[in-house]
């Protein structure tokens, strides 16, 4: 970008983070997440690095946080109240636990978690026991007098509760910190009562918390269900032995803290509370972006001091945040297994919850009009563990006059064929062709993935590349892959070539379930795959169901089991079925209670010519018998595959069991 585009860049940001603040601090409304608020704050503070002469001092990078309202009187923290320096990888806290080891030489740290509250941090000052001031952080030098409405929330004792063994904490001065919060379903209640009312909603519960406290009406911080959550005191001449004691005296004291809260002896510990937290937070009442990690040992932890605007031995954890902005350079259709064309963003490379992102899905050509997304836009782009990544939506605001509408192409970018519709009011356009390059190699990866065969080896890349060479053509055709072929291609070597035909062949007995949701049929996913395989018990059988027979299913209806029906009856997908029954690839059987060997009992000697020890064990199963690893008295059938110095035809003999040939068995199970 150069100066003149990035001056014009520059205005466009500030006016819409200007525009942002002014909604979400002002109005209690919010126009965009935080998370891209923030995204595009940076893209300013970067752009500003890059020509800090076009600095201006009304930037939203020059403004200094949490300076006082009129209205309340302010007051001087006895002790400045800082805040945490972030961390926002595990590398991150390694490298603050590596500075601080150097600092004290000691190598055995203890380390007290909690999580991170998102609210409005609060200080309450106590003399001899009674609640004499609520002061918010402000700067951390000065804040604002709320006591009158901090006095209406119930989590805050007007009075210390008494503590036989703390007792020192009721005389004098003590002061208590900790957050201010809303609670998500208070949040939730109240916006819905505003709603009835015909009232803005508000736009978090950390925005209406610390809105609430800055009210100068008490009576409606009282109509405002808010709580106190405390995690840190300051008492004179008095220490404490660590955190994790801090909290034992609040508790005693008669606030609520953090049950979570947990001392660590180690970092991995520490990831793994991170990690646990990481899910387990959407369950907590209350918002939170992180953890807080302290040193748990309060000696250490005074000796370490503070640099800058932080402690040095505390840090807040930040989890990855979800959405970030960047620019949507262009969009592709990609063409699925089914067919169905998706048009897929080509994103300026951006990290989202830790990972680079440079593709997300646009779902269809209806949601990308909808949403007006054009090439060129400025979007918001969503990830959360493992979804797709997707585009929310385009800041309109940032437009250049640069960007284009974009068109769904009329043909298959990649067979050339037309692109059409199953109905009129379809959603997606399909590429028809069964045979189209795209579609093949989907549906082969889609085969061996996780969740249909789980074939190691057999990800995009390589199927593409078994493809080209002309190895393959079909699912069924991976099974008569040899190494030497495989190893030629550049793509693999001797071992790994060796890997793959040995996962492949592993899967020649797939379940019946992972087979059929392999197969790739339209409106069979995983699940439903499932239901089939527990009621048909055999791939025959769902291959010859007609829709009646398939709607007795549970969760069946008419739509999914036409595409079945429609499935089996295309040629190639019964002559594609027909080449896995000649390699030998066949899915196994719901177990039969009642076949033709129930309760017969089966062992073989020797090695079987027509097919192998667990083929032949499948088999018997199949047919309601029992397959045996030895002869016993209660062994009912023999099969002798070789005669050769066996000491189960001895045992045989000795018990009077029946014995039979190959031959002779082979016939049984057919
Ligand atoms: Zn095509």
């Amino acid at each position: 970008m150069n100066k003149v585009q990035a001056k014009d860049r520059i205005k466009k940001l500030k006016a819409l983070i200007e525009e942002y603040r002014y909604h979400y601090h002002v109005l209690d409304e919010s126009i965009m997440s935080d998370e891209a608020a923030d995204s595009l704050k940076h893209e300013l503070s970067q752009l500003e690095n890059q020509y800090p002469d076009l600095i201006t001092p009304d930037s939203p990078t020059q403004r200094i946080a949490g300076q006082s309202l009129p209205g309340f009187k302010s007051v001087s923290h006895k002790e400045r109240m800082i805040s945490l320096n972030d961390a926002f990888s595990n590398q991150e806290v390694k490298s603050w636990q590596e500075r601080i080891i150097k600092l004290i030489d000691n190598t055995k740290l203890e380390y007290f978690v909690d999580i991170k509250m998102d609210g409005l941090a609060c200080a309450l000052v106590y003399e001899d026991g009674q609640l004499f001031q609520g002061i918010t952080r402000g700067d951390g030098f000065v804040g604002e007098d709320v006591t009158a409405n901090i006095r209406t929330i119930e989590s805050i004792p007007l009075k210390l509760r008494k503590s036989q063994k703390y007792q020192y904490m009721l005389k004098g001065r003590t002061e208590i910190r900790g957050e201010i919060i809303m609670y998500k379903k208070d949040f939730d209640e109240l916006n819905k009562k505003r709603k009835k009312q015909g009232l803005a909603e508000f736009a978090n519960p950390r925005n209406t918390a610390a809105g609430t406290i800055r009210q100068l009406d008490p009576s409606l911080v009282a109509s405002r269900k808010l709580y106190f959550r405390a995690y840190d005191l300051i008492k004179d001449d008095h220490q404490v032995s660590s955190n994790s004691e801090v909290y034992q005296i609040l508790k005693e004291l008669g606030f609520l803290v953090n049950d979570m809260s947990k001392v660590c002896h180690s970092l991995d510990e520490v990831f793994n509370f991170a990690n646990d937290w990481q899910v387990k937070r959407q369950s907590l009442p209350f918002n939170t972006d992180g953890l807080v990690i302290k040193i748990n040992d309060k000696e250490i932890y005074q000796k370490l001091g503070v640099v800058g605007k932080a402690p040095r031995a505390a840090i807040a954890y930040k989890y990855a945040a979800e959405q970030a902005t960047t620019k949507l350079l262009d969009i592709l259709v990609s063409i699925g297994r089914t067919g169905t064309a998706t048009p897929v963003a080509m994103l300026q490379p951006v990290t989202i919850a830790g990972t680079t992102v440079q593709m997300a899905t646009l779902h269809n050509e209806g949601e990308i009009h909808r949403k007006d997304i054009r090439i060129g836009d400025t979007v918001i782009v969503h990830k959360a563990g493992d979804i797709i990544p997707e585009v929310i939506e385009p800041i309109i605001k940032l437009r250049s006059g640069q960007e284009k509408v974009f068109r769904m192409p009329k043909n298959c970018p990649d067979c050339g064929q037309p692109l059409a519709k199953y109905a009129k009011d379809d959603a997606a356009w399909r590429c028809m062709n069964k045979d189209c390059q795209s579609r093949i190699w989907k549906r082969i990866e889609h085969y061996a993935s996780k969740e249909s065969l789980d074939i190691e080896g057999l990800g995009e890349k390589n199927v593409i590349s078994l493809l080209d060479a002309g190895l393959i053509k079909d699912q069924a055709d991976i099974y008569i892959l040899k190494e030497v072929q495989v190893a030629k291609l550049e793509r693999f070597g001797k071992l790994s070539a060796n890997k793959l035909i040995e996962a492949i062949r592993a899967k020649k007995r797939p379940d019946l379930n992972r087979f059929i949701y392999g197969l790739g049929i339209r409106h069979v996913g995983v699940q439903t795959a499932i239901d089939l395989a527990n009621y048909f018990k055999n791939i025959e059988a769902l291959s010859l169901a007609n829709i009646d027979q398939l709607k007795k299913v549970e969760g069946i209806g008419d739509v999914v089991a036409e595409s079945i029906v429609e499935w089996f009856a295309e040629p190639s997908n019964k002559s594609l079925l027909d080449k896995f029954k000649k390699q030998g690839v066949w899915p196994k059987t719901a177990y039969q209670i009642n076949g033709p060997l129930k309760d017969t009992k089966i062992v073989i000697t020797g090695s079987l010519k027509s097919m192998l020890r667990e083929e032949a064990a499948e088999a018997i199963r199949l047919l309601g018998g029992t397959f045996q690893g030895s002869v016993g008295k209660d062994t009912d059938i023999l099969v002798v595959a070789d005669k050769t110095g066996s000491s189960k035809i001895k045992k045989a003999n000795e018990l009077g069991i029946k014995q039979i040939t190959e031959d002779e068995f082979i016939k049984m199970i057919s």
